[in-house]
């Protein structure tokens, strides 16, 4: 497991998940009825959660509103010993409304509320905080213009970034992307990136079953700069890594399997797998990139084994029980 050394900046979003459970997902006009549950969600803060419970130092730079949800966000974050940095909306708290069924298909709405106020303005005043992180992690369900500022700071500052380009339907600019050491798409966001840049790929359901050889040129065109992890649930990882993106490491292209594991719901898996990541480059930033993707991808697969999204992140504890 990590130590608690070096510092983790994610800049992103906090939503409170709505969540039914229900038999099938409605049509359209129809009326269920559906188990609830309430949680706290967001990718930003998932990924926060999972960087700090991973061992990081952890700021997490967001915009909450005045109210209940904001509350919530601002006492998990003293839980889990997260260092907010809140732009203070006067939006409602971001809130996401999810059906599930009996499959585990979803349907999701997101009202982005406050998330949509983090302006570049408000991460202009990080710029110290993020420029002296050992590694800056952001994701695409916050303004983009904001993401881009976040990064851009960190970049000029030679600071550690790892952009996950969720959710698939969110555009990147060409310049964000180039600004990421690390890209960390899905299948599905994979073929999302390939497709705007104007590169041929098969669908997302054929990525795993590609070659090395023809995912690592996909990767290389894409982020040609930069290192690709991409994620391919319960197959793993495959990664794409550029010798000059991290200092002191080799190029390699490999896959790591997923650890075996008995997943119970794997929302959140991917967040999980970023805020390990980050946790693990810049709490030791000498070590091979190989040792900190095998670390989340652990961190990650156990992650799968409790139900939630920011709830289920392994603590440290977990983590040794199972992984020594
Ligand atoms: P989500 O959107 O649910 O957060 P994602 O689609 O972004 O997830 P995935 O590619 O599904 O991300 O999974 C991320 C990582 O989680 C995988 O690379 C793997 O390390 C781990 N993982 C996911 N599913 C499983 C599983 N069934 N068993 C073990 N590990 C898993």
């Amino acid at each position: 497991m990590t130590q608690r050394a070096g510092r983790v900046v994610v800049v992103g979003s906090f939503n409170v998940d709505h969540v039914w459970s229900v038999a099938k997902l409605p049509d359209t006009g129809e009326t269920l009825a559906g188990e609830y549950h309430t949680g706290p969600g967001g990718k930003g803060f998932n990924q926060a959660t999972a960087a700090a419970r991973a061992g990081a130092d952890t700021v997490f730079v967001c915009a909450l509103g005045d109210d209940i949800g904001g509350q919530l966000a601002r006492a998990l974050a003293t839980a889990d010993g997260i260092d907010l940095r809140d732009a203070h909306s006067h939006a409602p708290t971001g809130t996401a409304g999810i059906y599930v069924d009996a499959d585990g298909r979803n349907c999701i709405v997101i009202g982005a509320g406050a998330n949509a106020s983090l302006s570049p303005a408000f991460v202009a005043d990080q710029h110290d905080l993020l420029g002296s992180a050992s590694a800056v992690l952001a994701q695409l369900e916050s303004p983009l213009a904001a993401v881009t500022e976040a990064l851009r700071i960190a970049c000029a500052a030679g600071v550690v970034t790892v952009l996950n380009p969720a959710p698939a339907n969110a555009v990147a600019s060409p310049e964000l992307l180039a600004l990421a050491t690390v890209l960390t798409p899905n299948e599905t966001e994979f073929v999302a990136l390939l497709g705007r840049a104007g590169i041929d790929s098969p669908t997302a359901d054929a990525i795993g079953g590609l070659g090395d050889d023809a995912l690592h040129a996909l990767c290389r065109r894409l982020h040609p700069r930069g290192s690709v992890v991409v994620t391919l649930g319960a197959a793993g990882c495959f990664v794409s890594h550029a010798a000059d993106a991290l200092r002191g490491d080799t190029s390699g292209t490999y896959r790591i399997a997923a650890e075996p594991c008995q997943a119970v719901d794997t929302t959140g898996a991917g967040d999980a797998f970023n805020g390990a990541l980050v946790a693990a480059l810049a709490s030791r930033p000498g070590a091979a990139f190989a040792e900190h993707v095998t670390f989340a991808n652990r961190y990650a697969g156990l992650s799968t084994e409790a139900e939630g999204a920011a709830a289920s992140m392994p603590r440290q504890a977990d983590f040794q029980a199972r992984f020594g």
